[in-house]
Parts: structure tokens; C-alpha cells; sequence
């Protein structure tokens, strides 16, 4: 009998355990990935190889600054898309290449308005493999450029593959608008819209994804704890956020080493689970790729 109360206090001590631990999965944060953010593959969702980057970073250049900073495979676009071109052909295992619809004479607030700049993005999209068409300016949407945008989207949808849009919400609603079933990437999660904008628009567009290039410090702030409101979209959509560095002048490849470090300071307050997603997965899903450390030194 003496032994039969043991068992009971036994089997009721353990289930109360068992209770305080789920209590404490319930009330503690996830598990916060903290310094294993540092080793992380990472995929650069936002690199431009302009003309200017050419001679000071060429192919080989641009490639140790990945490998040294654990960067395994980077989407590229560039003015002219030649740049991109150039850096697949030095490395196909690591480079992503989308066509950017600029040149040197189409920029962000007049390549809507080229001659034959519709026929530019077909033909090229043609000739090389590229899976995305961006990073490119939309801010209004001229009416008269409507045909263009038509034809850009038809492409995306043909070709499977996303739009890489730098815009505020508008000119993205404009664009599902034309095709719900389109799939956005938004260069740098909407630039300048407050994170609850970022929620809102993501929750009515389940294929639209997000770059973070220059929200590290929205995101981070002052103290080096994440952002409460960007925590919690962050988390919410882990799915759907990409890391980036935007390299659209000299100075952010001068700075592209203290620019990974500090995505991965923010990268450290997430959890596991959120962090592996935003740092390579989600990546690695939207674009079919295998995406590990194994990656770097090669090309
Ligand atoms: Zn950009």
C-alpha cells in the first residue's frame, strides 16, 4: 500500500511538471536563436551590380565579400543587366539573376517611359535565365504606361516568376489588382510604410513577399532590441520576409560587411524557427534552390 502512494505522489509530482513546462512553452517567448544567427547561410534578396561596381568589385571581388560573410547565394539585378549577367556567368551556383528593365540612360523614375523597353524585358528574359523581373521604381502609375505594366505582368505569370517592386502599398495593390495571382517580392519591405501597413498588406496578399534591405534600423532600434511592432510581423509572416543588402552604389559594397552583421544582429532576437526562414528558407522554397554554408567558396 506504502508503495502504491509513492507511485501516486510520483505520478502526480511528474504530471505537475509536466504542467510548469507546458506553462513555461507557453508563457516564454520560442526559443530566440541568439548567437547562432552569426553562422547562418544567408540569402542576399537584394544586390544590384551596377556599372560603377565593375571595375573597384569585379566577379571575384563580389564573391569573397559573400563568402567571408556567409552568404551563400544572392538575387542580383543591375543597371544595365549586363552587370547581372556577367556575375551568373562567374558564379551560377550562387548568383539568382532577375531582370532589372534599366540602363544607362532608364533609371527608377523614366524607364517606364523608353522606347522599347517592354521588348528590352522580353528579349533578355529570353536570352538568359532569369527568375524575376525588378528591382524596379513604381510610384503613380501613369495610365499611359498601363499596356507596359500588362505586358510585365502577362511576362511574370508566363515565366513563373515574381516582381521585384520598390513602392509604397499602392502601386502593389494596383499590380494584384491587374493578376491577384502574381507573386511580389517588395524591395525593402515597402521602403518607408509603418510595419502595421507591412501586416495589413500581407495579410491580404498571401504571395507577397518582402525584402528588409534598409529597414535594419526600423527594425532594430536604438538599445539593440528588435522593434515590438516589427518583431511581430516579422514573426507572423516569417514565411515571407528575405534578408538584403541593396548594393546600389560603391559605398554599400565599401559597407557591405557591417551591413550583414547587422542583419544578423537582428536575425538574433527571432526565433529558430523565424530566423532560419527569413535568413535562407523561404529563399530557398521561392526559388527551388538548395541553400547551405556548402555553398560558399564555391561558385
Ligand atoms: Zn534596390
Amino acid at each position: 500500500m506504502k508503495y502504491k502512494r509513492a507511485f501516486l505522489f510520483l505520478g502526480s509530482f511528474s504530471l505537475f511538471l509536466l504542467q510548469l513546462s507546458g506553462w513555461a512553452f507557453a508563457t516564454e517567448p520560442q526559443d530566440i536563436i541568439g548567437k547562432d544567427a552569426e553562422t547562418l547561410p544567408l540569402f542576399d534578396a537584394h544586390v544590384h551590380y551596377k556599372r560603377a561596381a565593375w571595375s573597384p568589385y569585379p566577379p571575384n571581388v563580389v564573391l569573397s565579400l559573400m563568402d567571408q560573410n556567409g552568404v551563400a547565394m544572392a538575387l542580383v539585378s543591375s543597371s544595365p543587366d549586363e552587370g547581372t549577367i556577367t556575375l551568373w556567368e562567374y558564379a551560377p551556383k550562387r548568383i539568382i539573376p532577375e531582370m532589372r528593365p534599366y540602363n544607362d540612360q532608364l533609371g527608377p523614375s523614366n524607364w517606364m517611359k523608353g522606347a522599347g523597353v517592354g521588348d528590352l524585358i522580353e528579349k533578355r528574359l529570353r536570352q538568359y535565365p532569369h527568375e524575376g523581373i525588378g528591382e524596379f521604381h513604381l510610384h503613380e502609375v501613369d495610365p499611359n504606361d498601363e499596356p507596359l505594366m500588362k505586358r510585365i505582368v502577362k511576362l511574370a505569370i508566363e515565366k513563373q516568376v515574381p516582381l521585384h517592386v520598390h513602392s509604397d502599398h499602392e502601386p502593389i495593390e494596383y499590380l494584384y489588382n491587374l493578376n491577384p495571382e502574381l507573386t511580389i517580392i517588395w524591395a525593402h519591405a515597402g521602403m518607408s510604410e509603418p510595419a502595421n501597413v507591412v501586416e495589413d498588406m500581407m495579410s491580404r496578399y498571401p504571395t507577397l513577399y518582402a525584402d528588409t534591405s534598409y529597414r535594419e534600423t526600423d527594425i532594430l532600434t536604438i538599445s539593440g532590441e528588435l522593434d515590438p511592432e516589427w518583431k511581430r510581423v516579422l514573426e507572423k509572416f516569417a514565411d515571407r520576409f528575405m534578408v538584403g543588402s541593396d548594393t546600389w552604389n560603391n559605398d554599400q559594397w565599401e559597407d557591405y560587411d557591417n551591413l550583414i552583421t547587422l542583419n544578423r544582429k537582428w536575425l538574433a532576437h527571432l526565433s529558430t524557427d523565424a530566423a532560419k526562414k527569413i535568413a535562407y528558407q523561404n529563399a530557398a522554397q521561392l526559388f527551388d534552390r538548395k541553400i547551405d554554408s556548402a555553398l560558399i567558396g564555391k561558385r
